[in-house]
């Protein structure tokens, strides 16, 4: 085996945990997962796959605010924002008009163009507030 074929065969394994996953998760929690599945796929080898996912606009990134790197394999492939629960990382996929109006009039004021902007909310979901 070529180590491109191994290479994309680690790539779909990922894909398929991160898939599986119910919102969020750092390249660590989906490493434990796929070695809890009895993979012997390395961290390093995990962080490759997701960025390639990213780049590939198959997989969202964001930052959680205590500064961790997340992935999710989002339904929505088109420009959106999410509602993440903390507790459970339960996700919500949302479209924003206010924000997308906002951001280009903002934009505009300043004379900027080609604007883009990152916008994510972090919250207690119903069933973790009790
Ligand atoms: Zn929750
Ligand atoms: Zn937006």
């Amino acid at each position: 085996m070529t180590a491109t074929r191994r290479n994309t065969w680690q790539r779909e394994a990922v894909r398929a945990a991160l898939a599986e996953a119910r919102g969020f998760v750092s390249a660590q929690r989906l490493h434990e997962d796929l070695r809890a599945q009895g993979s012997t796929i390395g961290l390093a080898t995990v962080y490759r796959a997701l960025s390639a996912l990213v780049e590939a606009g198959e997989a969202d990134c964001l930052q959680s605010p205590e500064g961790e790197n997340l992935f999710r394999s989002c339904a929505t492939h088109g420009h959106h924002h999410h509602l993440i629960c903390r507790g459970c990382g339960e996700t919500r996929e949302l479209e924003a008009r206010v924000v997308e109006q906002w951001a280009s009039r903002v934009g505009a004021e300043h004379g900027f163009t080609e604007i883009e902007h990152v916008v994510d909310l972090f919250g207690l979901c119903a069933n973790c507030r009790e």
